[in-house]
Parts: structure tokens; C-alpha cells; sequence
């Protein structure tokens, strides 16, 4: 048989993720200078200042090797936020850390993952890559969680579940006490991965984010990233408190360095620029409500959000007002891809951007209705 032939079917069957479009593309096709990208969730204000210096600082230090393990970033994150040393992973965003526990804890061929439909493709696409079925739940009218389904949809072989809280792409969340009743009703060998990458722009906050609280249940993983509030996502960073067997196992088989030396400075000053998280939150919860009430009154369906998203289902048609938006140079995200083509997805953005987005939409949706 010819080498080429010889690729695994997974490979070979492998489509691959579908990300956000960029806006030097959007520039170049349109010719355009002005360019707004409200598609991927990414922080609205920037890279936190303090993170930017750092990056600076550290610039000269590019020739070294990181420390394995990423030590200080540990520490850093233990002590931001109440976690032990022993039950944190960092990762090159938290892709990374989904495709290790999905690695470490799934045996190809045999194991399944059980996730809502529709959910983040990523937990899909490196299930497939693992060798791995994936087990699907609807979600409950509304885009809710129909938590029932999900205990239904596992079986003996389930190594995985996971639940993204607040969800993406509706923005629909639940509280702490339902995401630890649930990890106690899924099978004792089935470990719940809770994504909490948007947690931060719920409120309030502590009702929601089961960070602190995995000692309450021994199947619990927390995921969380600095692509969105922290405002990192160009550096990859990401993070997962989980049970300490688990988070040895992860140290053990990760790739040495794939956490970069930039980016690990760039997270503890990130960390620490207190101020920057404060702009950031007011920025996107008064833009949210915004955004919530404007495109509501133009007569939209529109979801209610505990992310810096907001989805809604325009009373015109979703391809035509999306491909219309970018024809002006405005990016948001079309949501085909999770199989809604009828719904739109628009990150929260400064408050000129999501002033240019409404007055653009109202413009359209006068024209195309
Ligand atoms: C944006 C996002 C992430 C973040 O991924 P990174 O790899 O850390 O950039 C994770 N999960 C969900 C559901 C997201 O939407």
C-alpha cells in the first residue's frame, strides 16, 4: 500500500474547526479600511496593560526554554484564585487541555463523550481525532439544559461529559449547586468537564463558578481560559483545576513547553492588572444589556446572555443580514456551523462598536425586510 494510504480514518474523515473570519481578510475581499470584528468573543478593551509590559520585559528572553511545568504561572493561579498547586494544569489555551483529557482519560475505540448538541466543536473535533463516539443531548427549549438528557445520553463507556456554563453559543447559564448535583448523577467513571471560558461576565459571579467547590464532588474538571476576560487569546493561554490524580496525569504527557514563556508572563501579569478586569466587566455587562434591548426592540428573538455574547434570530434572513454586515465591514458570527443557520452570534464590543453594529443592523433590517 502507497504511504499515503496508510493515514488513520479518523484523519482522514477530519474536518477541520471552522474559526471566526479574520479582519485583513475582510479588509482585502471588501477594500475596505474600517474594519469591527464582533465574532470572537475576544476582549473588547485590548490586552490588559500590565500584560502588555510584561510581554516587553520579556521580549529579550525569547532565546530561553520556559520552566517545564510552568511553576510561578502555578503559583500565580493558585493564589488568584483559591486552588491548590497540585489540582492546576496550564495549557496553549484550553484546546489544549480538552485534548488532554480526552487523551488521558478516553480509550480509542471503546469510549464515548457525551455533550448537548449544539455545543463548542472543539470537544467534537478532538473526540473524533481521539477515536472517540460522541454522545449527543438536546438542549431544552430556549437553548436550557435539558441536565436529564445528558445523565440519559451516558452509558458504561462514558469517559467524558462535557457542559459549557455559560453556554456557547446562547449564553445560557446555570448555577453552581445544579453543575455539582449533576456531576453526582453522572456515572461514578465519568468525569465532568465543566467550560466555564465566559463564567466571569455572569452575575453574580459566586453563584455560578464551581471553581472553588471541587472538593464537593471527585468527577470534576473546571476549564478556564485567558482568551476572553483576560484579553490573551493571540498568546494561547488557558488553565484546569481538577482532581489531583488527574492534573499529575496531564504534567506528566504534556508537551514540555507548549506553554510559551510570553504568554506565561503575559498571564501573571494579566493576573494581577485588577483594573483592566473591572473596565473589562462593566464594558461588557452595560454593552450586553445594550445589545440585549436594541436588537429586542427591532423585533429580534433575542437569547438572554450571561456571556460577552449575545445570540439572536433576526425576523430577516440570517445569511443575507450577516453576509450584508460584513459587506460594511462588520464581522460577527453566523452560526451555521452549530447547525442554527437561522441565528446570529455578536460579541459585546466598545461601546463605539456596538453603536456602529446597531445602526447598521436597523439600516438592514428596514432594507432586507
Ligand atoms: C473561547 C472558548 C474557549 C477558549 O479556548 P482557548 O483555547 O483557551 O482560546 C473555550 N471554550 C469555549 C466554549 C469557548 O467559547
Amino acid at each position: 500500500m502507497p504511504v499515503r494510504r496508510t493515514v488513520r480514518d479518523e484523519v482522514l474523515e477530519f474536518t477541520p474547526y471552522a474559526p471566526g473570519l479574520s479582519i485583513d481578510e475582510i479588509r482585502r475581499k471588501y477594500g475596505l479600511t474600517n474594519v469591527i470584528k464582533m465574532a470572537s468573543n475576544e476582549n473588547p478593551l485590548g490586552a490588559p496593560p500590565l500584560a502588555q509590559k510584561a510581554i516587553q520585559a520579556a521580549a529579550a528572553l525569547a532565546f530561553r526554554y520556559p520552566q517545564a511545568g510552568n511553576p510561578r504561572l502555578i503559583r500565580a493561579l493558585s493564589q488568584a484564585h483559591g486552588v491548590a498547586e497540585n489540582r492546576l494544569a496550564a495549557g496553549n489555551g484550553s484546546d489544549e487541555i480538552i485534548d488532554l483529557i480526552l487523551r488521558i482519560k478516553a480509550r480509542p475505540g471503546r469510549d464515548n463523550i457525551v455533550a448537548f448538541t449544539p455545543c463548542f466543536s472543539i470537544y467534537a473535533l478532538q473526540a473524533r481525532l481521539c477515536g472517540l463516539t460522541l454522545r449527543r443531548a438536546p438542549l431544552a427549549p430556549g437553548f436550557s439544559f435539558d441536565l436529564d438528557a445528558l445523565v440519559a445520553a451516558c452509558d458504561e463507556n462514558t469517559a467524558v461529559v462535557f457542559l459549557t456554563n455559560p453556554d456557547n453559543p446562547s449564553g445560557y447559564a446555570i448555577k453552581a449547586g445544579e453543575v455539582l448535583a449533576l456531576a453526582r448523577k453522572l456515572p461514578r467513571h465519568a468525569l465532568l468537564v465543566v467550560d466555564e471560558a465566559y463564567i466571569e461576565f455572569a452575575e453574580p459571579y459566586e453563584e455560578y463558578s464551581v471553581l472553588t467547590r471541587l472538593a464537593e464532588a471527585d468527577n470534576l474538571a473546571v476549564l478556564r481560559t485567558f482568551s476572553k476576560l483576560y484579553g490573551l487569546a493571540g498568546l494561547r493561554l488557558g488553565f484546569s483545576a481538577m482532581p489531583a490524580w488527574l492534573a499529575d496525569y496531564v504534567a506528566r504527557v504534556k508537551l514540555p513547553f507548549s506553554v510559551n514563556l510570553l504568554a506565561e508572563e503575559a498571564g501573571i501579569a494579566a493576573l494581577e492588572d485588577a483594573p483592566f478586569k473591572e473596565k473589562t466587566l462593566e464594558t461588557v455587562r452595560a454593552g450586553r444589556a445594550l445589545l440585549t434591548r436594541e436588537l429586542a426592540a427591532m423585533g429580534f428573538a433575542v437569547f438572554p446572555s450571561q456571556a460577552n455574547f449575545v445570540m439572536f434570530k433576526p425576523s430577516v434572513d440570517a445569511g443575507e443580514l450577516f453576509s450584508r454586515l460584513l459587506a460594511r465591514g462588520i464581522i460577527i458570527r453566523p452560526l451555521k456551523s452549530y447547525g442554527l443557520p437561522e441565528y446570529l452570534r455578536v460579541s459585546v464590543g466598545s461601546p463605539e462598536e456596538n453603536a456602529a453594529f446597531l445602526t447598521a443592523v436597523r439600516e438592514l433590517a428596514r432594507e432586507l425586510g
